[in-house]
């Protein structure tokens, strides 16, 4: 990794695009494949972004993912340097008073552990938890480390076994910001070429998710329908039986994540909902929820969540 200290649109630019994904699929988080693709084709593509919210909440909220990512910046900027103590107290303060937007069990939990004080080195989920909790928010450690391969390493795992203990947990977020420091370099992608280092990073952490990136050329190659299948399934074994497409376990939502970015990297619509050999090929009535007063099944405490510690309860969506 050479890549000089990314710009100032760089640092702007990935930010931007993780707080605007999140919010966009904020809508459905949590619903079966079909309902998101009719999101895709019938709401956003429809220009209607605007129409809905979810919940309580008006279009254009951004979630936990972006909100953890913030706090990891804020904290770097604060102490001027990556200092897991600080960020631990950032993620126990903004469960506690209760500003989170949508939220993992795993991390809510380790949350309290820290706000009870426990030691952030002790407070993440033990395995077999494996949720994404610690790789969504693992952006902005590749932008900070992408000149030092070694630090980027390091503080990925760190921030990420503050909540989450799991190898594989700490391998998501190693190749989440592998991958963001990677894409700063200039130039056109060449997808063999980078999953193979950004295996090579993930191997030493965990080779279960350095063989899950290895694999990614040949499902780039594929259409989102055909990759979807083989990509859902890497986490099937650990996922309670009912998840429809992809879930939040660790391996498969990462690896569909890096898919969606390679497949086609240029182009954020098409990869964003593969569509379903059920789908209808009109426009289904909108069943997601219209902004309302309602409360939002994301930010619900009570929100049923599986063993595995993440999951949202959606309507339409069968709880794991
Ligand atoms: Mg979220």
């Amino acid at each position: 990794m050479t890549t000089p200290t990314p710009t100032r649109s760089q640092l702007g630019g990935s930010l931007l695009g993780q707080c605007l994904g999140d919010a966009l699929g904020f809508v459905v988080e949590g619903y079966p494949p079909e309902i998101c693709r009719g999101y895709v084709d019938g709401v956003l593509r429809a220009g209607q972004a605007g129409a809905h919210g979810r919940g309580a909440f008006a279009f254009g909220q951004y979630t936990d993912d972006s909100q953890l990512a913030r706090e990891l910046l804020q904290s770097f900027v604060a102490c001027r340097a990556f200092d897991p103590a600080d960020y631990a107290a950032r993620i126990a303060a903004i469960f506690v008073e209760e500003r989170i937007v949508g939220r993992g069990r795993a991390t809510e939990e380790a949350a309290r552990r820290l706000a009870a004080g426990v030691p952030w080195q002790q407070a993440g989920a033990p395995p077999p938890s494996a949720g994404n909790g610690s790789a969504m928010r693992a952006g902005p450690v590749g932008l900070l480390f992408s000149g030092d391969p070694a630090a980027l390493v390091r503080v990925a795992c760190d921030q990420g076994r503050i909540t989450h203990q799991d190898a594989r947990c700490s391998a998501g977020a190693v190749a989440i910001a592998g991958a963001v420091a990677f894409a700063l370099e200039r130039g056109a992608i060449d997808v063999p070429a980078f999953c193979a280092r950004l295996a090579a990073l993930v191997a030493p952490v965990d080779p279960s998710v350095a063989a899950a990136i290895a694999r990614l050329p040949e499902w780039v190659a594929q259409s989102p329908e055909d990759a979807a299948g083989p990509i859902a399934a890497l986490g099937r074994a650990a996922v309670s039986d009912g998840w429809q497409g992809i879930s939040p376990f660790v391996t498969p939502s990462v690896t569909w994540s890096l898919y969606a970015f390679l497949r086609t990297p240029d182009d954020y619509w098409e990869p964003s909902a593969p569509r379903s050999p059920s789908v209808a090929t009109s426009t289904p009535p909108p069943p997601w929820p219209a902004r309302s007063p309602a409360p939002a099944p994301a930010s619900t405490p009570s929100q049923a969540r599986s063993s595995i510690g993440w999951a949202i309860k959606a309507p339409g969506c069968a709880p794991i």
